[in-house]
């Protein structure tokens, strides 16, 4: 069997931790499985680079950031690769370049493209155990490039799909994937399976256990996912297309901290105005979640949207920079509002589960800013004050405890 595993930060975060990991892979390795393991960078230490780098500019170019960002992941494969050598077993560490993993050319936020697979088969066959750095790749410039944060989810998968691995698991510091984030629901619970669409909501919708691309990648070629503990042997979450046990009416809520909401008071009420917005919103690359437009009144009318903190500094500027072309009156952010989801394929054939989650939220005297719905999903903007308290009643109204 080929395997796929990646640990995250928190997972290879001390010598002591690496040495663990190193000794878990082995143990794979030596019932004659091929292992290739995709790593983070050490603890925090993506943040400390970031951190670093605004010390000497509060700018810093992006080409030189991904620059600075790939030295994190490059620590962690060698001091695997010699934990490894110390335990006696023969293993290899690659960078994006040695690899190659080929993406596109945005710095801080590119895609992979392609994988080169002969370097590491060619390692494999001759029984090496392969660590590659997660979160990076090369563009066609030959310059670094970093995936975005928590990019070495995707990067795992990518692997996995262009070797045609077995299995791909994903070692975290949770036992898998909860109905809810246990530091904000005490009552949340693992749940055995979910399906990538499932999985893909609860992870753009910020759940953080995986990294929105990699769940995109994992159902586009098929890959399924374990998601487990790197610190116990407890089973975890296996993410796929379809999942066996009987479904629930939901599967999950999520909350969302990091949510802003931008308004264009005062818009033109006629054909091409929306267009005009989104459009300069997208070719600035920032992505926009919710979005609510008011009923026209005296020829005029509101746009509000959500982004994320990382974005809301340039959707401001960009839609600052383009005021005379949108002709809006005035544009307002709020910055402390919190998205609360709720996400289950099992609402497609349930009436009335958004009306149990605003009951819930009502039942809290919680005011809702905001609704957006899709098949399986229902979210909605409140005060960030009342997110924790928002999750916990819903999470309890649909009955997801154990
Ligand atoms: N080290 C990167 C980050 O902290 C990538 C990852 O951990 O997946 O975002
Ligand atoms: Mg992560």
């Amino acid at each position: 069997m080929l395997v796929v595993k990646k640990f995250g930060g928190t997972s290879v975060g001390t010598p002591e931790r690496i040495i663990n990991v190193a000794k878990r892979c082995i143990e794979d390795y030596r019932k004659g499985n091929d292992i290739v393991v995709v790593l983070s960078a050490m603890g925090q230490s993506t943040d400390e680079l970031i951190d670093l780098a605004h010390q000497v500019n509060p700018r810093p170019p992006k080409r030189e950031m991904d620059v600075l960002m790939t030295t994190g992941e490059q620590v962690s494969v060698a001091m695997m690769a010699m934990a490894m050598d110390a335990l006696g077993v023969r293993a290899v560490s690659l960078n994006a370049f040695q690899v190659a993993m080929h993406t596109t050319s945005q710095y801080g936020s590119a895609r992979l493209k392609r994988i080169d697979s002969e370097r590491i088969l060619h390692e494999l066959e001759d029984r090496k155990i392969v660590i590659v750095t997660g979160f990076q790749g090369v563009n066609k410039y030959d310059d670094y490039t970093t995936l975005g944060r928590g990019g070495s989810d995707t990067t795992a998968v990518a692997l996995a799909a262009a070797l045609h691995a077995d299995a791909c698991e994903i070692y975290t510091d949770v036992d898998g994937v909860f109905t809810a984030d246990p530091r904000v629901v005490p009552n949340a619970r693992k749940l055995k399976e979910i399906t990538y669409d499932e999985m893909l909501d609860l992870a753009t919708l910020g759940a953080g256990v995986l990294h929105n691309r990699s769940v995109e990648m994992a159902k586009k070629y098929g890959v399924v996912l374990v998601v487990r503990s790197s610190l116990n042997n407890s089973e975890g979450t296996m993410v796929k297309e379809d999942v066996k046990v009987e479904r629930m009416l939901i599967s999950g809520v999520a909350v969302d901290k990091n949510a802003d909401r931008i308004s264009l008071i005062g818009l033109k009420d006629v054909p091409g105005v929306a267009f005009r917005v989104f459009d300069i919103l997208a070719k600035a690359n920032i992505n926009v979640d919710v979005i609510l437009q008011s009923i026209g009144r005296d020829g005029t009318k509101d746009i509000s949207f959500t982004t994320n903190d990382d974005s809301a500094e340039d959707a401001l500027k960009v839609l600052e920079d383009n005021k005379e072309r949108l002709q809006y009156k005035s544009l307002d952010i709020k910055k402390d509002v919190a998205k609360v989801s709720i996400v289950g394929a099992g609402m497609m054939s349930n009436p009335g589960v958004a009306a149990k989650m605003f009951e819930a939220l009502y039942n809290e005297d919680i005011n809702i800013n905001m609704i957006s719905t899709s098949e399986i999903r229902v979210t909605v903007l409140i005060d960030e004050k009342d997110a924790d308290r928002a999750a916990n009643a819903v999470h309890d109204a649909f009955g997801l405890a154990e």
